[in-house]
């Protein structure tokens, strides 16, 4: 059995004040996430301390940042290391959203540096893919999600390969209002699952791989309900307690 996660991306939203008030109506409703679906909240970076203590001594809700930096420590203006997210304590990172590929212009070097410092300071990786609408209307798709992984996720030793949790996000659907079909989102699914059981081989049956792009409780449950689909990367809805809660709801 594969494990089942439900991850909200805040991206930059909220003070700190509403992301803490935000937490606390999470897990004022935590008891409704089902047995066995791993609910994981990704504030900016200046929310993850005061919630970490917020979480702290229960374990429905997790902690995960949005993104870390290339190098452990130094003369890096305006970084944060994965040590530093470590030491919140937080125990997951996203890295490789398409705005962060996109605005900040993250190669597939800076996110092989990226995923190297995430798995040495034990904060397990999201790892998202995910084609550009003319990538898809060129049926381009596979061969770009192929490249993404390959390169940076195809590169890792086998146990490191282990902790990894895929989220494929096709651009177009991101913040769109415009979801994958849930048969789109199936049919990439098993692509990427059967691209890294060429690399991985049967740990591949174990590895995560989550929807995101436009996920909310009214098409969560057909998504979740795909053979390859393990839960998803909600970026708008999980701004929302009861609506990040109802999309966590609909693996019953
Ligand atoms: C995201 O940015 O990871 C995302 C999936 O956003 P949204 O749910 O708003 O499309």
């Amino acid at each position: 059995m594969r494990e089942k996660i439900v991850a909200g991306n805040w991206k930059m939203n909220t003070s700190v004040t509403e992301g803490v008030q935000l937490t606390r109506e999470i897990l004022a409703g935590a008891t409704q996430i089902p047995e066995g679906v791993h609910a994981i909240i990704s504030p900016p970076y200046t929310h993850l301390f005061p919630i970490a203590q917020l979480l702290e001594g229960q374990n429905r809700i997790a902690l995960a940042a949005q993104n870390c930096a290339e190098e452990s420590k130094g003369a890096y203006t305006g970084e944060v290391s994965a040590g530093m997210i470590a030491s919140v304590p937080c125990s997951y990172v996203i890295l490789g959203h398409s705005e962060r590929r996109t605005y900040y212009g993250e190669t597939d070097q800076t996110l092989w540096n990226k995923l190297v410092q995430a798995l040495e300071n034990n904060l397990r990786p999201i790892f998202c893919v995910g084609e550009l609408l003319q990538e898809r209307e060129e049926d381009q798709h596979f061969q770009v999600v192929a490249s993404q992984l390959k390169h940076v996720i195809g590169a890792l030793e086998p146990a490191d390969f282990e902790k990894i949790i895929i989220a494929y996000e096709p651009v177009w659907a991101i913040g769109t209002g415009k979801t994958a079909t849930s048969d789109q989102a199936q049919e990439m699914h098993a692509f990427i699952r059967s691209f890294l059981a060429g690399i991985f081989g049967e740990a591949t049956e174990k590895t995560p791989i989550l929807y995101g792009g436009s996920c909310n409780p009214s098409n969560a449950k057909e998504l979740f309900s795909q053979p390859d689909i393990d839960g998803g990367l909600i970026g708008g809805a999980s701004l929302k307690a009861n609506d990040f809660l109802a999309v966590a709801k609909a693996f019953e």
